[in-house]
């Protein structure tokens, strides 16, 4: 079991997560992996977990696309979702809370806030949620970037599904759906999958933006992200795709070089909104600006995430969802760290010209 943790000094919430912990020996930087090349990759590995034959080495199935007639947790499937097996948050209430606060004697109510001590300044709350890992095709080399229309189209209905299947729970204030991709970008599991966390809180950083876009559309009656999207389709510089429904972009304040932007061009607050032909069609949308990627800047590490509104405020016209990638080109330094500000080394005019280039061949 998780606990999630309260900074006094910001109000951000951190997950120590005892499922993955590590033991402080084993942060030895020298002992982390490097990416294996792709080519060197072959369809199957026997002991990838994620591989199709290989469904005996995860835990039991929650959702998958599959042959009619073929059985869960065997062959036949072309997306699977199964419970992570080192879930960050989970609904199981264990007694093996970080701090072990049982010892403390403290209230172990999951709806609460707790103060472990009188005029302790440390919050706690137990790391009640979920954490599903999306496999995202059945080949163990298969990158997103080179995934047929087909399967991003499948990928992309799973991310719905599984959105849909969570934002009824109660306990859950907030899903994500992301994917990490090459070691800097947070996983050495090279089979390409993605993950969904539902958590209890409303992450702060989330909940600056959405006071932010409160705030403008209190003032405006407009949604800012609308009109953002209308201010770079003005002037056009940074936009590296359009389509009928979707705008891909680099922000006109990008914290990173190549920070990319997904967005729709019709106003919707929550992606899990958007219909089945949409989801499909922003499924080949991200796979055509991944494989742009790849060609420019050398197969990258990279996160993407969607960010959304909090469940509670999915029919409201104050927010605007988007999927954010982030190229992983660049390391936090020191000035990053102590003033929470980014320094961006790319101008994003020149990164989105230079993404145009590859794009418009694909
Ligand atoms: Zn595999
Ligand atoms: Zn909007």
């Amino acid at each position: 079991m998780s606990e999630l943790r309260q900074d006094p000094t910001t109000r951000e919430w951190v997950i120590i997560s005892t499922e993955r912990r590590r033991r402080p020996h084993e942060f030895d930087s020298a002992s982390s992996s490097k990416k294996e090349a792709a080519s060197n990759l072959s369809e199957y590995s026997s002991d990838c977990p994620f591989c199709l034959g290989n469904e005996y080495l995860s835990p039991h199935e929650l959702a998958s696309y599959r042959t009619f007639g073929t059985k869960p947790n065997s062959k036949g499937w072309w997306v699977r979702v199964v419970p992570n097996k080192f879930a960050a948050l989970s609904l199981d209430y264990g007694d093996n809370l970080a701090s072990n606060e049982k010892t403390r004697g403290i209230n172990t109510d999951f709806t609460g806030y707790f103060f472990p001590r009188a005029m302790e300044v440390f919050r706690v709350k137990p790391g009640i949620g979920t954490h599903e890992v999306i496999v995202d095709t059945p080949k163990h080399n298969e990158q997103m970037s080179f995934f047929s229309d087909k399967q991003a189209q499948e990928l992309f209905l799973m991310y719905r599904e599984r959105y849909l299947s969570l934002n009824s729970n109660p306990k859950f204030k907030y899903i994500i759906i992301f994917k990490n991709h090459g070691v800097n970008a947070g996983t050495s599991i090279v089979h390409s999958h993605s993950q969904v966390i539902a958590t209890p809180i409303i992450p702060l950083s989330l909940r600056n933006n959405i006071s932010q876009a409160r705030f403008y559309y209190d003032e405006v009656g407009r949604c800012i992200f609308c009109d953002m999207i209308q201010s770079e389709i003005v002037d056009g510089r940074r936009i590296i795709l359009q389509t009928d429904d979707f705008i891909v972009f680099h922000p006109f304040a990008s914290a990173s070089p190549f920070e990319t932007w997904i967005a729709p061009l019709s106003h919707e607050p929550c992606f899990a909104n958007v219909s089945v032909e949409k989801a499909k069609t922003l499924g080949v949308v991200v796979k055509k600006v991944l494989k742009g990627m790849y060609q420019a800047l050398n197969d990258p590490d990279y996160n993407f995430a969607f960010n959304n509104s909090p469940i509670a405020d999915e029919k409201e016209d104050y927010y605007h969802w988007s999927l954010r990638i982030i190229p992983r080109l660049t390391m936090k330094a020191g000035f990053e760290i102590g003033t929470g500000m980014s320094i961006n080394t790319a101008i994003p005019e020149e990164t989105a010209e230079f993404m145009r280039g590859f794009i418009k061949n694909l």
